[in-house]
């Protein structure tokens, strides 16, 4: 079976990379992946695929039904670019001004648009139905677009039992699996700070209540939150990420208003979080004369791997992609991820690939203007998510 999957992902290697360039040339912001979930409907219909358009926007879901029964396996691809200019100076680069495929979405659209390229040639033989699950939105936090498409039910009719997904990582070297039990990523929330305060003249801060000054307070005070009052092990970030208030340069300023991202992976520390945040923002606010309000935004949750799944890959990275492909994490990353929505409904994993060449010392990062994932990674993913629906589906008790 793994031995088919490898000589079919080598197969259709090549219309991957066709794919990938054309999705990276044309990339679409969140929630307008129009011409982008076209593409890949005509791909799934092309395949024979069962598809259907429109899921949760612009959200695409082809059923690939195998000639035998069995349980679901759902594979989840994200679509949507950013909003960056792209100075990778490659022949595909963007052709649209300001929009970037800078985190690789293009990448897993076309792996996994690959994966069913290979599982369609091997329906006969699969004991149960693969879903593959293209979702738009994957950076729109705090909505996402994972939350429409199971509203929309892309997780029933029939029933998806478990769900993979991978993200290509610059971290691991081309061709490796990285991946943990447990939390693999963080729960990503928002934060809104407004600090109220009184003007006066910039050379009589004594007649106002200075919000620059109290603003300065909180921004060092946030960060003792998390030294402080947070055990060390238990990993928290908070990131004041803007800062916008006052008028002039001689006048002392009555407001300022900042935002930020809170980053928890444990729930409970993270159900802590705003009244914290807020206590001691209010608590500088109200030292200096002034007040201080939070508003907080829940974004994505963390992305917890089932810790079955990971077993079920931990055989099935080894036997289909070889030995010592598989990187087992030792500490997840605080990024948020959209998957995590799909993960809370079912068992779900998701796994890194590597796609930095061998070598390679100075590989630009996610989300980076010049970020250039290496193609040789392709066919390992497409094997990678293939062997992972075939090797649930094989599963005793599946
Ligand atoms: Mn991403």
């Amino acid at each position: 079976m793994y031995r088919d999957i490898e000589e079919l992902a080598a197969k259709h290697s090549g219309k991957v990379v066709e794919w990938r360039r054309a999705i990276h040339r044309c990339p679409e912001l969140s929630a307008k992946e129009e011409k982008t979930a076209a593409l890949v409907a005509e791909v799934l219909v092309g395949l024979g695929i069962e598809t259907q358009k429109g899921v949760g926007g612009h959200g695409v879901v082809g059923l690939l039904k195998g000639g035998k029964q069995g349980k679901t396996v759902g594979l989840r691809a994200d679509m949507d670019a950013l909003p960056m200019r792209e100075e990778t100076g490659l022949p595909f680069a963007s052709e649209t001004p300001g929009v970037m495929h800078a985190c690789g979405h293009d990448t897993h659209t076309a792996m996994l648009l690959g994966a069913a390229c290979v599982l369609s040639e091997m329906k006969e033989e699969l004991g149960g139905c693969v879903k593959f699950i293209f979702q738009p939105a994957e950076e729109l936090n705090p909505t996402g677009g994972a939350p429409g498409m199971i509203e929309d039910g892309a997780l029933e009719n029939p029933r998806v039992d478990a769900l993979f997904a991978l993200h290509v990582w610059p971290g691991y070297e081309t061709g490796q699996v990285a991946t943990r039990p447990g939390a693999l990523m963080g729960a990503s929330d928002r934060i809104f700070l407004k600090v109220s305060g009184k003007t006066a003249h910039g050379s009589a801060p004594h007649q106002g209540i200075d919000a620059i000054v109290i603003a300065s307070q909180i921004v060092g005070g946030l960060q003792t939150i998390v030294s402080r009052t947070v055990a060390p092990l238990d990993s928290v970030v908070v990131s004041i990420g803007t800062i916008k208030g006052g008028y002039r340069y001689n006048v002392i300023a009555d407001n300022v208003e900042m935002e930020g991202t809170a980053r928890t992976l444990n729930p409970a520390t993270r159900d802590r979080l705003p009244s914290l945040i807020e206590g001691a923002a209010q608590g500088y606010a109200r030292a200096l004369g002034g007040d201080a309000s939070l508003k907080y935004t829940r974004g994505y949750p963390p992305t917890l791997n089932a810790p079955e799944l990971f077993e079920l890959v931990s055989e099935v990275v080894p036997a289909s992609l070889g030995e010592n492909r598989l990187v087992v994490i030792e500490s997840p990353d605080l990024g948020g991820e959209d998957f995590s929505f799909f993960a809370r409904e079912r068992p779900a994993l998701m796994a890194w690939l590597g796609c930095r060449p061998a070598g390679k010392t100075d590989m630009a990062v996610l989300h980076n203007t010049r970020f250039e994932p290496d193609e040789a990674c392709f066919p390992w993913g497409v094997r990678f998510l293939a062997s992972c629906a075939t090797g649930f589906l094989q599963r005793k008790g599946a």
